[in-house]
C-alpha cells in the first residue's frame, strides 16, 4: 500500500548518435568523436596515418569538469563558444555520480554498420562515384531475383535499380543484403580495390552479428575495419570518411564492455518504433504521455526525445 522502493542503475546508453550526444552532453558527431581524441577535419574523419596520436580514450573526469564549467557560462553566446572549443555541454544525466559519459555511451551497431556504413559504401561511394552504373544495378537486381532464401529471413524488396538505387532499405535489409547477396551479386561489377572493401566488410558483418563471439574474432573485425577505412581514403579521398566509419573503430571496445553487439544493438527497440508508426492512435497516446512526463519531470525528457 505504501509503494515499493526500486533501486536501478543506468549502465548503458544505446541509441542513434544524435540522441546519444544530446543525452550525455557531447558536441555533434560531425565535429568530434565522443570516445577518443579524434576531431573532424572539414566534417570528415579521414587521416589514419597518425591513428596512435588520437585513438586514445577520453577522460570522463575531464568531461564532467568541463560540463560544470559550461554551467558557469553567463550567456548563450558564451555557452556556444565554450561548446565549440571544448566539445562538451552540461546534461542532467551527469547528476548520476557513477555514470561514465564516455564508456557508457556505446556506438549502436545497427545505426553505425547497417544504416551508416553499408548504405554509405553502396550509395555514396559505389553509385555516386560511378562504380555501379544503371546497367549494373539492373543486372544486380536480376541476379538477386534468382536467390531463393528461407521465408523467415525477410525478403529484400525489388528496388535495387529504382530511384537512386537501393531505395528505402531498412537496417534489416542492409544486413541481409551484405550477409547473403552482396558477394555474389556485386562481385563482377566491382574493380579490384572495391572487391577488397566488399570482402572485408562482409567478413566484418559476419563476425559482428554473431550471438557468441571470441575475442580474437573481434580483433579481426577491428583490423578489417581499419583496412576498409584506409582503402576508402586511398581510393576516394578523406572526405568520404564519415563519422560512422570512424565510430566503427570503437565497436570492438564496446563489445569488451557489454558483450556481443547483439546484446546492445537497437534492432528490437527500433522494431517497436515501426509498430508505433503503424498506428496513429498509439502514436498520439504516446506523444501525450511524453508531453506530460516532460512537464512533470523537468527538461531531461525533452532532451532525450527531442
Ligand atoms: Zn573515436
Amino acid at each position: 500500500p505504501n509503494g515499493k522502493d526500486i533501486r536501478a542503475a543506468l549502465i548503458i546508453a544505446s541509441c542513434d548518435i544524435p540522441g546519444a550526444r544530446k543525452l550525455c552532453g557531447h558536441i555533434s558527431a560531425l565535429a568530434s568523436c565522443h570516445r577518443c581524441e579524434k576531431r573532424a577535419n572539414n566534417r570528415n574523419f579521414g587521416g589514419m596515418a597518425d591513428m596512435s596520436d588520437w585513438f586514445i580514450m577520453k577522460d570522463p573526469v575531464e568531461h564532467r569538469q568541463k560540463a560544470l564549467e559550461w554551467r558557469r557560462c553567463k550567456s548563450n553566446a558564451e555557452r556556444e563558444r565554450f561548446v565549440k572549443e571544448n566539445g562538451v555541454r552540461w546534461s542532467e544525466i551527469l547528476r548520476l555520480p557513477y555514470f561514465d559519459p564516455i564508456r557508457f555511451v556505446v556506438v549502436d551497431p545497427m545505426h553505425c554498420l547497417f544504416l551508416g556504413i553499408a548504405k554509405w559504401i553502396t550509395k555514396r561511394i559505389w553509385i555516386d562515384e560511378g562504380v555501379l552504373t544503371e546497367k549494373d544495378l539492373q543486372s544486380i537486381q536480376k541476379k538477386m531475383d534468382e536467390f531463393k532464401v528461407p521465408s523467415d529471413l525477410g525478403r529484400i524488396p525489388g528496388k535495387i535499380h529504382c530511384g537512386e538505387g537501393f531505395s528505402n532499405f531498412t537496417a534489416d535489409q542492409w544486413r541481409n543484403f551484405f550477409l547473403i547477396y552482396a558477394t555474389v551479386a556485386l562481385w563482377n561489377h566491382l574493380p579490384g580495390k572495391d572487391r577488397k572493401i566488399l570482402t572485408y566488410f562482409v567478413r566484418v558483418c559476419t563476425i559482428l552479428v554473431r550471438r557468441i563471439v571470441e575475442i580474437n574474432d573481434m580483433k579481426e573485425a577491428h583490423e578489417l575495419l581499419i583496412k576498409i577505412i584506409k582503402l576508402i581514403e586511398e581510393c576516394y579521398g578523406e572526405e568520404k570518411i564519415t563519422p560512422n566509419l570512424h565510430l566503427s573503430l570503437h565497436l570492438c571496445e564496446c563489445s569488451y564492455d557489454y558483450g556481443p553487439l547483439y546484446s546492445f544493438w537497437c534492432f528490437s527497440f527500433e522494431r517497436m518504433n515501426g509498430l508505433l508508426g503503424n498506428s496513429n492512435l498509439i502514436v498520439s497516446i504516446f506523444r501525450i504521455i511524453l508531453f506530460h512526463l516532460a512537464k512533470i519531470n523537468n527538461k531531461l525528457f525533452i532532451r532525450i526525445f527531442a
